[in-house]
């Protein structure tokens, strides 16, 4: 089905490692692999990380949908991949659109001078060789084709045009560009800042980009510090390439695995007081381009149950354009950990609310319920002037210590 849009999901965004840690999943814990869909319906894959196997049993089960008015014409999908390290390649043996043979896959990387020739095709073949894998590359049945590119290629895949750069990597790295009919999206990861080579390569890249995908992995402080040589960058430098490039959206990619959602909370928080229009990426968040803007929708967090009620609360925040609110508001249901509010103003996504929940057998403050949210979803509700707004509760900063 074709749509007057460009789609961007994100199916893993964590970077060298997944993580399974309970603070670590509100932003997810699979490691990189984001999908781009054009106007024309082609499909791109940015990375095959573990989020590679999400993608694939939605894709699966989207084209057992398809099969019923179209016969199964399979998946086909341009798969670009930035370089060899684990949490980019490490999904493909749990891919199962590889495993079937209707699906078509043309993959596209450069040749390592660790591998030689056919880099990608051995990078593959050698996550399903013995005795890594039960079963073996004769097993995967879709058509595969390989194509070697580097730094400065463009070419044409249907409608969109491709370009690649070269990135500051240890053993190289790929940034690409996809300018689409309906927008430009640069996927940008694994890159140190320091080397004017690589840094003009990005901000050319970059420049004039409706979103920026970029590594986030560690604090200014560490990259300056600890994670020096690492090959990988801070909020402040994707802020820098922001402005200097004139990107419309920055997306903070590629979190460290021991970064808790809170860590990403502050890095996106900093981030936004020198670029607003900063998000950080977060497992099953899309990013849709109309032509006019870009729409971010956020994955449903709430997995507990839901309780109907009905109280007022006092809720302070942001609004969409940086203006601090106070309002009286209603809650309408309470889960373990979130809840749906009532609110006349719109809160901006992935900022940060105080709920204070009055009990209304006791309206003093000693008996009111403080809660720190942040906001995932918001939306005009038909009761007049009024949004549903979906906030998850996060917790409270540690207590300063007791001074002497
Ligand atoms: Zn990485
Ligand atoms: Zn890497």
């Amino acid at each position: 089905m074709t749509q007057n849009l460009t789609k961007v999901v994100f199916w893993g965004v964590r970077g060298s490692t997944p993580t399974v840690e309970r603070d670590s999943w509100r932003y997810g814990g699979n490691t990189s692999c984001v999908e781009l869909t054009t106007p024309g319906g082609s499909r791109f894959i940015f990375d095959c990380g573990t989020g590679l196997r999400m993608l694939g049993n939605h894709l699966h089960a989207l084209n057992g949908r398809w099969t019923k008015w179209r016969g199964d014409a399979g998946v086909e999908a341009h798969v670009l991949v930035t370089h060899y390290h684990w949490d980019h390649i490490q999904g493909i043996p749990f891919f199962h659109p590889f495993f079937e043979a209707q699906n078509r896959f043309h993959f596209y990387s450069y040749e390592s001078k660790y591998l030689g020739r056919n880099s990608l095709r051995q990078v593959l073949e050698a996550q399903l060789a013995k005795p890594y894998f039960p079963v073996d590359v004769t097993t995967m049945a879709a058509a595969r084709t390989f194509r070697a590119v580097e730094g400065g290629d463009q070419w044409d895949l249907d409608e969109t045009h491709v370009r690649a750069a070269w990135l500051n990597h240890p053993q190289g790295c790929l940034g690409y560009r996809l300018d689409t009919p309906i927008g430009s999206v640069v996927y940008a990861t694994d890159n140190e800042p320091g080397v004017a080579e690589f840094d003009d390569n990005l901000r050319q890249l970059a420049q004039g980009a409706d979103v920026l995908i970029y590594d986030a992995q560690y604090s200014p402080e560490q990259l300056a510090s600890t994670r020096k040589g690492w090959g990988h960058s801070c909020w402040l430098e994707g802020v820098k390439i922001a402005r200097e490039s004139k990107v419309k959206n920055l997306v903070l990619f590629h979190h460290d695995p021991d970064s808790s959602s809170s860590t990403v909370d502050g890095f996106l928080s900093a981030a936004r007081q020198e670029f607003a229009s900063t998000w950080a990426a977060m497992e099953g968040m899309s990013i849709t381009l109309n032509g006019k803007g870009a729409d971010i929708v956020l994955p449903e967090a709430r997995l507990g149950q839901r309780r109907r009620l009905c109280f007022p609360a006092l809720v302070s925040g942001c609004t969409e354009d940086g203006a601090a609110f106070e309002e009286k508001a209603t809650v309408r249901d309470v889960s373990v950990q979130g809840a749906y509010l009532c609110l006349s103003n719109r809160p901006r996504l992935q900022s940060e609310l105080r709920v204070v929940i009055q009990g209304s057998d006791d309206p003093s403050e000693a008996g009111a319920l403080s809660l720190r949210a942040t906001v995932t979803h918001c939306e005009p509700r038909r009761d007049k002037g009024q949004n549903g707004v979906g906030v998850f509760f996060i917790e409270d900063a540690e207590p300063e210590p007791p001074r002497d």
